[in-house]
């Protein structure tokens, strides 16, 4: 696709992506992070172009009929995707992309572009995910349990991924994604 490398992070909500992936952008300035459209409501402090493209629906689903996302699925009732111009462009000009999406985008990805990384983010228990996502506050009762039934199905496909990252602690976590980086910006593609 381009000369940069292409990182797509996935994993339960709650296990740690977010901070992971804010404390990997301000170390490596030449890493850029992907910004996803929803069609979901902003949570509060959210804005536009900086967390998510908030799309309506019918121009969401426009888009995708005029081949404008990378990769795109429904999460939780709402459709997230991942505008493929900026994408491009980033790599082409030798910028690294960080992708931060679901599963099913994750996949999507890997079968557009082999060459991308996979990188699974799992927190070190179920026990554990769930004291993140209550704690977090931000969600409903509803919410949160459609999470962690989605969580535990989502742990089943860490075998569809080139890395898993156990997020037991930020630190040492970081330290394993920084190698995952430079090991990708190190290898030779084969056609
Ligand atoms: P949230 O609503 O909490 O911001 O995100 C919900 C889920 O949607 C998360 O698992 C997140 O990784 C995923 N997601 C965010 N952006 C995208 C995207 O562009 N494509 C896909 N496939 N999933 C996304």
């Amino acid at each position: 696709m381009g000369r940069g490398v292409l990182l797509v992070m996935s994993g339960p909500s709650g296990a740690g992506k977010g901070t992971l992936s804010r404390r990997l952008l301000n170390e490596l300035p030449q890493l850029t992070l992907s910004i996803s459209a929803t069609t979901r409501k902003p949570r509060e402090g959210e804005r536009e172009g900086v967390h998510y493209y908030f799309l309506r629906k019918e121009d969401f689903e426009r888009q995708i009929g005029e081949n404008r996302f990378l990769e795109f699925a429904q999460v939780y009732d709402n459709y997230y995707g991942t505008p493929l111009a900026p994408v491009q462009a980033a790599l082409a000009s030798g910028k690294d992309v960080l992708l931060e999406i679901d599963i099913q985008g994750a996949l999507q990805v890997k079968e557009r572009y082999p060459e991308a990384a996979l990188i699974f983010i799992a927190p070190p228990s179920l026990e554990e995910l769930a004291r993140r996502i209550y704690g977090r506050g931000t969600d409903s009762q509803e919410v949160i349990e459609k999470r962690l039934s989605l969580a535990s199905q989502e742990l089943e496909f860490i075998n569809r991924y080139d890395y898993c990252v156990i997020n037991d602690d930020v630190d040492r976590a970081l330290t394993r994604l920084r190698a995952i980086v430079e090991a990708e910006k190190s290898r030779i593609y084969r056609k």
